[in-house]
C-alpha cells in the first residue's frame, strides 16, 4: 500500500480514502472535489471555499501563474497559500491544457516542476499530452511516449515532499489507456490523474468515458488514488466513483455561472428557463430566479456559482454516506435516470461487471433491484461465479415456491431471480436478501436462467426439476435441457399446498432436506 493513501470504506470500486499530503500538513479524505482557482478571476475566493464549502483542497494553474510577471513575482515572493489564502492542500496544473489548446508552450517538465516546487505547490503536474478521443492509434502512441518521458523526467527531478501527478493518458484505445496507467503505476510519482476525458463529457459520451477510466484502472493499482481531470459536474460523480476515482476537479461551478447555467444532479439548467430553484442552498433559499435574473451580472455570475458548488458539494457528500451505507449502485442507478446518456454511462459500468466484481464488498446492507440493470450487478454475477462451490446430489427441486410435503426429491432448493438456484441455508445471507419488485422484468429471469444453468453444469451427476412461476420464454430457453420444467401450480398441485407457499423460507433453514445439499455458505459470504 502507497504510504499517502489510505482505503476506508469501499462499494463497488469506489472507496472513502485518506490522502495524505505532507507538504501541505493536511489529510484529504477521498473522494474529493478541488474547486479550480483562476488566479486572474476571483469567483469565489479561496478563503471562502475554506470556510464557507468545506474545501480541503484546491487546484489551480502553475502555467498561468509562471507566465504572468506579477503573479510570478508575488507567487514566487510569499508562496502559493499566502498568495490565494488557503491553508488546504493545493494541485496545481502545469500547462498540458495550455498545450493542448495552443499547441505550444513555453516551458518544459523539468523547469515548471522547480516552479511549482519554488511556490509552494503541494500536488505537482509534469507537462503530459491531454490527446484527444477518436485520434490516430499512431498519434496516441506517439503522445504516450512523449508522457512516458514527463513521468521520466519528473521522477529524477528533485520535488522534495511536494506529491507529483503520473497522467493516464491513451485517448480512446483501451488498451493504450490500460499500458499507460501500469507504467505510471509502476513510477515513484504519487497520484494518477486520468486526463483528457473532457471532451467526452462534453460530448455527452459517458460510456466512452467509463470505458477509458475503467481500462486505465487495471493498469493502476488498487491502492493508487485515482482523479478524473476536469471533471466536476454532480450528475457524473456518483458514476465515476463507482469506478474507482478519488479526486475531481471543478471548474464547472464558475464556468457555468457565468454563462447563466444552474447545475443540479440531474443535468444543467438554464436560469432564463427556471421558474422554481429545486435546490435548498442557502442560495436557492433566500432567492428566487427572478431575483438571480434582476441581480447584476457579476452579482450574478457570483451567486450561480456558489449554488453550483453547494450542489456538487452535496452530491459527493451524498456518495459519501452511499459508500458507507452500501448502496451506492443504487444512487448511480438512480443519476442514470437523469439522461439518456447518462444511461449508456451505466450500462458501460455494468459491462466492467468482472473487474467491478473483484473490489465490491461480499456483504452489504441491502439489495434493492431498481431497474432491468440491477440483474447486471457484481452480485449477480458473484453469485453465478460462485456455483462451483454448491454441491446438488440427487434429485433436487429448484423452486420459486415452498418445500413440498412427501418425498419426491432429495433436496429443495429456492430459485430466486436476478440470482438463480441456492439452498435454502443460504436464504438469509447477502445478497440473496434483495428486495424484488413483484412485477419483475425479462432480465431479472433470464439472469436466474443463467444461474440454473451454471448449476447444472458444475454438478452433471444430479438430476433438476424447475417449478418457475411463468417464466418468460426467453428465460426457459436459457435452462439446460435436461432440466425437468414444471410451472409452480402444476407442482403444487401434485405435491401438496405447502410447494405454492412462497416465502415459507424461515421455516425451511434446518429442514433436512438441507443436509443433502454441501453448499458452501461459510465461503460464500466470506470473501
Ligand atoms: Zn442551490
Amino acid at each position: 500500500m502507497r504510504d499517502h493513501f489510505e482505503l476506508r470504506d469501499g462499494d463497488l470500486a469506489g472507496r472513502i480514502g485518506r490522502l495524505s499530503v505532507p507538504r501541505a500538513g493536511v489529510t484529504v479524505e477521498t473522494p474529493a472535489l478541488l474547486p479550480v482557482v483562476n488566479p486572474n478571476i476571483d469567483t469565489i475566493s479561496p478563503a471562502r471555499l475554506e470556510s464557507e464549502f468545506g474545501a480541503d483542497i484546491l487546484i489551480t494553474n502553475s502555467y498561468i501563474i509562471k507566465t504572468n510577471e506579477h503573479l510570478r513575482e508575488e507567487a514566487l515572493d510569499v508562496g502559493l497559500h499566502e498568495m490565494l489564502d488557503f491553508h488546504g492542500a493545493i494541485m496545481t496544473d502545469s500547462g498540458s491544457f495550455q498545450l493542448a489548446e495552443y499547441g505550444e508552450i513555453d516551458t518544459t517538465t523539468e523547469e515548471i516542476l522547480q516552479f511549482q516546487r519554488d511556490i509552494g505547490t503541494d500536488i505537482a503536474t509534469p507537462v503530459d499530452i491531454p490527446t484527444p478521443p477518436d485520434v490516430a492509434r499512431e498519434q496516441a502512441e506517439t503522445d504516450l511516449e512523449i508522457t512516458r518521458q514527463a513521468l521520466a523526467d519528473a521522477e529524477a527531478a528533485d520535488t522534495g515532499e511536494m506529491l507529483v501527478n503520473a497522467p493516464v493518458q491513451g485517448s480512446t484505445y483501451p488498451d493504450l489507456r490500460e499500458e499507460a496507467g501500469r507504467h505510471a503505476d509502476a513510477t515513484d510519482l504519487d497520484v494518477f490523474p486520468v486526463g483528457a476525458v473532457v471532451p467526452m463529457m462534453n460530448a455527452y459520451r459517458y460510456d466512452d468515458m467509463v470505458d477509458a477510466v475503467a481500462a486505465a484502472k487495471r493498469g493502476l493499482g488498487v491502492d493508487a488514488p485515482v482523479h478524473l481531470f476536469g471533471a466536476g459536474h454532480p450528475m457524473m460523480l456518483a458514476l465515476a466513483v463507482a469506478l474507482g476515482c478519488d479526486l475531481f476537479d471543478s471548474a464547472a461551478y464558475a464556468l457555468y455561472a457565468r454563462d447563466g447555467r444552474y447545475l443540479t444532479v440531474r443535468g444543467t439548467e438554464h436560469l432564463e428557463d427556471l421558474e422554481y430553484l429545486p435546490c435548498t442552498c442557502p442560495i436557492c433559499t433566500e432567492y428566487s430566479p427572478d431575483d438571480l435574473r434582476a441581480a447584476g451580472s457579476k452579482e450574478q455570475e457570483q451567486l450561480l456559482a456558489e449554488h453550483n458548488l453547494h450542489v456538487t458539494f452535496a452530491e459527493l457528500r451524498r456518495i459519501k454516506q452511499a459508500i458507507r451505507d452500501g448502496d451506492l449502485m443504487e444512487l448511480v442507478e438512480e443519476r442514470a435516470r437523469s439522461h439518456p446518456a447518462m444511461l449508456d454511462g451505466y450500462r458501460a459500468l455494468l459491462d466492467h461487471v468482472d473487474q467491478l466484481e473483484r473490489e465490491d464488498p461480499a456483504s452489504k446492507g441491502a439489495f434493492f433491484y431498481a431497474s432491468n440493470e440491477s440483474a447486471h450487478r457484481p452480485e449477480v454475477a458473484r453469485h453465478h461465479a460462485r456455483m462451483d462451490r454448491l454441491t446438488a446430489e440427487g434429485h433436487v427441486l429448484l423452486t420459486e415456491g415452498g418445500t413440498p410435503s412427501g418425498d419426491d426429491f432429495d433436496a429443495t432448493w429456492r430459485v430466486v431471480p436476478p440470482f438463480g438456484p441456492f439452498p435454502r441455508s443460504l436464504s438469509e445471507t447477502y445478497p440473496l436478501t434483495a428486495e424484488v419488485p413483484e412485477r419483475l422484468d425479462r432480465d431479472a429471469y433470464e439472469q436466474a436462467a443463467r444461474g440454473v444453468s451454471r448449476l447444472v453444469e458444475e454438478n452433471p451427476d444430479a438430476a433438476f426439476t424447475l417449478a418457475h412461476d411463468d417464466w418468460p420464454e426467453s428465460a426457459l430457453a436459457r435452462v439446460p435441457e435436461s432440466v425437468e420444467l414444471e410451472s409452480l401450480s402444476t407442482v403444487s398441485e401434485r405435491l401438496g399446498d405447502e410447494a405454492s407457499a412462497d416465502e415459507s423460507d424461515e421455516a425451511d433453514v434446518s429442514d433436512g432436506d438441507d443436509e443433502r445439499v454441501e453448499g458452501d455458505s461459510a465461503g460464500l459470504s466470506d470473501e
